[in-house]
């Protein structure tokens, strides 16, 4: 179903057919064009939906914005207790919960004024429900029957703190949600709960490599890729952005997450750093910072506090300056 003006552009929702129920993986944004796809399919599929329930591959508003507006009193939603937890947060506390999000990355140097640009522009803030709905924990190795489907939960922290792909092992079939992408990379981004995130997303990538997977179904763009091909590549990805992120510091110590991601490689039509769109700058900082979190971890990079603003330098520059 399409995302309007977002360059993700779509997001593919899967719909599980079964004698008993039915059940759809991810919804879309909550925008008229994704509930107007969305209805399209259910009514191309003729779904009767007090016999369909809705599963999460994690709480973005691109998943799950349009859960109340095709959900029935019978449905049951699926959706990891951490996700939940962040999607309870963002729904209830949202003033706050966008305050801690712009104190964090001001401290990374990054201008209040274009912060608050990107901000009202921010599809994630914008595209949620309007309205809670009642969910079902899942959590690692929770099974899912519909029709000729026996699916299993695959926990897969990284790009959300609680993401779960589904995996029918006998089918060979993987829902991978946002957690493998083919033809783009999913985006990891540095969150309050979920220190290291890129170590996470990693060691989950390394968790699924070896499944006996036939068919990989992405939650955005091309699905017909092979799964552990495409873990081995964001590996190396996340290794050349990693050895990207040192040289930019070993040329210019002292740089603060904002001008760090200035600096990165990125595979973008922008022409350089200002011409990016200001949403696609917040996501870029949000990749520099879990990078240099990743780097804090191994040694690697330090972190020191000037003026309020996080700045970072090689472990051996940093050594010699204090
Ligand atoms: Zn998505």
């Amino acid at each position: 179903m399409s995302l309007p003006r977002n360059p993700l552009k779509s997001l593919n929702s899967y719909v599980l057919i079964g004698a008993d129920r039915n059940l759809i993986v991810d919804t879309g944004f909550n925008l008229p064009e994704s509930l107007q796809d969305l209805r399209a399919g259910i009514e191309e599929l003729g779904l009767d939906m007090k016999r369909t329930d809705i599963f999460l591959t994690h709480f973005h508003a691109d998943h799950c914005g349009l859960v109340p507006k095709v959900v029935s009193p019978d449905s049951v939603v699926y959706m990891s207790a951490v996700d939940r937890d962040l999607f309870d947060d963002v729904m209830d506390n949202a003033d706050n919960f966008w305050v801690l999000v712009e104190r964090r990355f001001l401290n990374e140097g990054y201008p209040k004024n274009e912060f608050e640009r990107t901000q009202t522009a921010n599809p994630a803030k914008k595209y949620l429900p309007e309205v809670k709905f009642t969910s079902v924990p899942v959590a690692d190795g929770t099974r899912l029957s519909y029709g000729n489907f026996r699916l299993e939960c695959v926990w897969t922290p990284g790009h959300t703190p609680g993401h779960v792909c589904l995996f029918d092992k006998d089918q060979g079939i993987f829902f991978s949600g946002d957690h493998v992408l083919f033809d783009i990379t999913p985006n990891i981004t540095a969150w309050a709960t979920l220190p290291n995130s890129l170590q996470h997303y990693m060691n989950s990538l390394l968790r699924i490599r070896d499944c006996p997977v036939r068919v990989t179904l992405t939650g955005h763009r091309e699905n017909d890729g092979v799964l552990s091909e495409r873990v081995a590549q964001l590996i190396a990805h996340h290794k050349n952005r990693l050895a990207n992120v040192e040289r930019i510091l070993e040329d210019q110590p002292g740089l603060n997450g904002y001008e760090v991601a200035s600096c990165m490689n990125w595979d973008i039509r922008a022409k350089n750093w200002a011409d990016f769109p200001p949403g696609q700058r917040w996501f870029a900082v949000g990749e520099a910072l879990s990078h240099l979190n990743y780097l804090i971890d191994q040694g690697k990079v330090k972190r020191i506090v000037k003026n309020g603003v996080h700045t970072y330098f090689p472990v051996k520059t940093c050594e010699c300056e204090i």
